[in-house]
């Protein structure tokens, strides 16, 4: 029971000449001062004061709070310098999610970059000779051999990838489409705005569904730079299709003096059906097929950093690695080294499902994730009752980034529904979730809130932040 002298005073309203002096304030903090520095603490200190002023001057602000204004401030200073990007727990049953930062880097890849960035290294240096050496030189002999390209080089992203290619090969001619293979890839990649931005006349051919060899050899003239194939990775057509593969449109292009680049997007490099996993086509199978140019993601399927691999002919990739747009794509060290070593994992393909986080994902195997349900069930229960029920249900997690965007891997997760069936209340839930330390991405469909433990590797990574949850929702 609070006596009442103490009611009085923190009960009491708060003048504005209460306040402390910013001097004084920065005083009473100063070992905040002495760990952060004067600049950032006393433009946090001017900030809060000025915010608390105007409540005192309308009569808003309590003694109680004057006396919790370092703790205050400290606060503020810490919220300051927390990165506003930060680690989440992926719950939403899509493995490689863009919005989430697409695929997890392997140990080995975090180590390198780790070890590299902090460090002068070789970058563009031949340690042989003492020299000025190419970036490309570090990685193009192995991605050559896991590709069994002639040459191979990489820049910033897939996007710039394609960019690069049309530009270097096509500018200022025509390069020839399917009109089935126009599409949009995502944010402001379209196809024909590609086309344009590189500088080539778009040259479409064949209809939406169907497009044959004839609508291709009618659309070559003397203008024609190049023929380009584009991967519906996001969406399929089906019923009565026909598109043109690379192995037919190879000697067709080639008969007319042109090349023939493939744009594959997720670009697995290993048979993804020998995991058990929808088949992807591969860079190696497109290379054989006789493409000149193949370009693909490093952090869809591939499990490494963001990057576009760009491999072909020694010809081709040449006339794209001396244009100069190249150097305003160019692959910045940090990738690159992460890259690389993301690429050296390739070398041990038994050790693959192990060490590479992406495949370790997609491989995970409904009842070995069901029993994690099952197990984290009762704590999980526990924490969002008495409003909200929670089951174990059977899920599909998606592989994600536009990767074979029918197909669907068998999964397992937690299914929460609002007692008082309200879908208000679900959503109250999925922001708490996203609210805590670690924010947690689930995804409500049918009213209810569906939990994939897929990509849940560290549960205590979850259940530790239970009980706060619980908090946040009483
Ligand atoms: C994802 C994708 C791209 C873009 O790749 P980024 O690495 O995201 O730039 C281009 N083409 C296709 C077919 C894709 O699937």
């Amino acid at each position: 029971m609070k006596t009442p002298d103490e009611s009085v005073v923190h009960g009491s309203k708060a003048r504005p000449q209460d306040l402390p002096a910013l001097d004084k304030l920065l005083r009473d903090c100063a070992p905040l001062v002495a760990e952060h520095g004067h600049t950032l603490v006393a433009g946090e200190a001017r900030v809060l004061l000025d915010g608390l002023r105007a409540r005192a001057v309308v009569g808003q602000l309590t003694r109680l709070e004057l006396e919790a204004l370092a703790p205050m401030l400290a606060a503020r200073v810490q919220a300051r310098l927390a990165p506003s990007m930060r680690a989440v727990l992926n719950l939403s049953g899509t493995v490689i999610h863009t919005n989430l930062g697409r695929a997890l880097l392997a140990d080995a890849a975090l180590q390198q970059v780790l070890a590299l960035m902090g460090s002068p290294n070789n970058l563009e240096f031949d340690l042989d000779s003492g020299s000025r050496g190419d970036r490309d030189d570090l990685i193009e002999g192995l991605l050559c051999e896991l590709t069994g390209a002639e040459a191979a080089t990489v820049v910033n992203n897939n996007a710039a990838a394609v960019l690069l290619g049309i530009a270097a090969l096509a500018r200022g001619r025509e390069a020839i489409v399917s009109r089935g293979e126009l599409v949009e890839i995502g944010g402001a990649f379209r196809m024909p705005d590609v086309m344009s931005t590189a500088g080539a006349t778009l040259v479409e051919v064949g209809t939406t569904n169907r497009t044959h060899s004839r609508d291709y050899e009618q659309a070559i003239t003397p203008r024609t730079g190049l023929i380009v194939k584009v991967h519906t990775s996001n969406y399929q057509v089906q019923g009565f299709t026909a598109a043109v593969d690379e192995a037919t449109l190879a000697p067709l292009a080639h008969a007319a003096g042109l090349p023939l680049m493939t744009d594959l997007g997720s670009g697995a490099l290993v048979d993804l059906s020998k995991y058990g996993l929808p088949a992807e086509p591969l860079p190696q199978a497109m290379l054989a097929a006789g493409c000149d140019v193949v370009t693909f993601s490093g952090d869809k399927l591939l499990g490494g950093p963001q990057a576009g691999l760009i491999v072909g002919s020694r010809e081709a990739v040449g006339r794209i690695r001396k244009f100069p747009m190249k150097r305003a794509l160019r692959l910045s060290k940090l990738p690159f080294a992460a890259l690389e070593a993301t690429l050296r994992l390739y070398l041990r393909p038994e050790r693959l499902v192990q060490d590479l986080p992406t495949l370790r994902l997609l491989t995970r195997n409904q009842a070995q994730i069901a029993a994690l349900a099952q197990r984290l069930l009762p704590e999980v229960a526990t924490a969002v009752a008495p409003r909200f029920g929670v089951e174990v249900v059977a899920l599909q997690s998606q592989i994600g980034s536009g990767s074979l965007p029918v197909e669907r891997l068998p999964s397992a997760g937690l299914a929460i529904t609002a007692v008082d069936g309200r879908g208000r209340t679900l959503e109250a839930l999925a922001t708490a979730l996203r609210g805590l330390p670690r924010p947690v991405v689930g995804r409500i469909h049918d009213d209810r809130l569906l939990l994939d433990l897929r990509c849940l590797e560290e549960p205590a990574l979850l259940t530790s932040q239970l009980g706060l949850l619980k908090e946040m929702l009483a």
